[in-house]
C-alpha cells in the first residue's frame, strides 16, 4: 500500500475545533504552522526554522488527530505513515517508502508529514554484534529517515510531526537539532478535557438527555481514560442501545459502556504487569 494522503478538500476538514483540550499543544503547533506559512518572517531576523516535533503521550490521546487538525488549520495536505508498518517489511522497502513519502510531500508543499509510532522504526540502533536481518532493515529505514530530515533547506515548507509514547527509547540521532528537536506533550485528559471530549463525540448521537448533562456525569467516572477510550464509550453505548431495541441512548447505556471499557483497561494492565 502507498502512504496515506489526505487532501484538505477531499473530506470534511478536521481542525483544532475537533480536538478537545490540549490547549498548550495547540499553541505550540500554531507557532509551527506559522513557520510553514510565513518562513520569511523568521529567516528575516536570522531565526532557524524548526522542521520537526515529537508529539509525546500515551496511546489514544489524540496525537494523530492533532497532526491531521494541524494540516486542516494550515490548509495544507497531510501525509502519514506508521512506524509499525516498517516492521516485517521486505528488505529495501522501508527506505523506499520513506523516500517516496518525503518526495510526495515536497511535490505538494507546503505540507505536513505525520509519522505515527516513530519508536517502532526509530528505536536506538543496535550495538555491534546484534544483527538480525529485521534490525538491519529497520536501521536502513531509520537512516533514510535521518537523510530526509537533513535534506531540508530553510524554505522547504515541510513540517514533520511524529507520535510516540516512548521518547526515551528513540535513537539520539533523531533528537538532534534540526530534526525532532522539539517535544510537545500530549497527556491523558483531565476532568475538564474529558468532558469536552465527550461533548465532541456526543454530538453525533441520538440522546435522551442533554449533551451537557451526560458529559458532566461521565467525565467524573472516566478518570484515566484516553480520548480514544471516550470515543469508544460513545460508540459502544449506541450499540448497547440498539441491542436493547432503543432508538435513543440513555444514561444507563452509557454507564454500561463505561463499565465495559473499564474492564477492558483492567485486563490490559493486568496482562502488562504479568509480562513484566
Ligand atoms: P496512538 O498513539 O494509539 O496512535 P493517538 O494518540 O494517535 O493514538 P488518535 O488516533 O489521534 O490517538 O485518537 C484516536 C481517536 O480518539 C480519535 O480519532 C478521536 O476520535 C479520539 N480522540 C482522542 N483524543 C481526542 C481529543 N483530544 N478530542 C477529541 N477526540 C479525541
Amino acid at each position: 500500500s502507498k502512504p496515506n494522503v489526505t487532501k484538505p478538500d477531499s473530506e470534511k476538514l478536521i481542525t483544532f475545533d475537533d480536538v478537545a483540550g490540549l490547549d498548550e499543544a495547540k499553541q505550540e503547533i500554531r507557532e509551527m504552522i506559522d513557520f510553514l506559512n510565513n518562513p520569511q518572517k523568521y529567516s528575516r531576523i536570522g531565526a532557524k526554522i524548526p522542521h520537526g516535533a515529537l508529539l509525546v503521550g500515551p496511546p489514544g490521546t489524540g496525537k494523530t488527530l492533532l497532526a491531521k487538525a494541524a494540516a486542516g488549520e494550515a490548509n495544507v495536505p497531510f501525509f502519514t505513515i506508521s512506524g509499525s508498518e516498517f516492521v516485517e517489511m521486505w528488505v529495501g522497502v522501508g527506505p523506499a517508502r520513506v523516500r517516496d513519502l518525503f518526495k510526495k510531500a515536497k511535490e505538494n508543499k507546503p505540507a505536513i508529514i505525520f509519522i505515527d509510532e516513530i519508536d517502532a522504526v526509530g528505536r536506538k540502533r543496535s550495538e555491534v554484534g546484534h544483527h538480525s536481518s529485521g534490525t538491519s532493515e529497520r536501521e536502513t529505514t531509520l537512516n533514510q529517515l535521518l537523510v530526509e530530515l537533513d535534506g531540508f533547506g530553510d524554505h522547504e515548507g515541510i513540517l514533520v510531526l511524529a507520535g510516540t509514547n516512548r521518547p526515551d527509547i528513540l535513537d539520539k540521532a533523531l533528537l538532534r537539532p534540526g530534526r525532532f528537536d522539539r517535544q510537545v506533550q500530549i497527556p491523558l485528559p483531565d476532568l475538564n478535557s474529558r468532558g469536552e471530549i465527550f461533548k465532541i463525540h456526543l454530538r453525533k448521537l441520538k440522546l435522551e438527555d442533554s449533551i451537557d448533562e451526560i458529559a458532566k456525569q461521565l467525565c467524573h467516572i472516566t478518570s484515566g481514560f484516553s480520548g480514544a477510550d471516550i470515543a469508544n464509550v460513545c460508540n459502544e453505548s449506541a450499540l448497547i442501545a440498539i441491542r436493547n431495541g432503543k432508538e435513543v441512548i440513555t444514561i444507563k447505556h452509557f454507564l454500561k459502556a463505561v463499565d465495559r471499557i473499564v474492564c477492558g483497561l483492567q485486563k490490559k494492565s493486568k496482562v502488562l504487569s504479568e509480562e513484566e
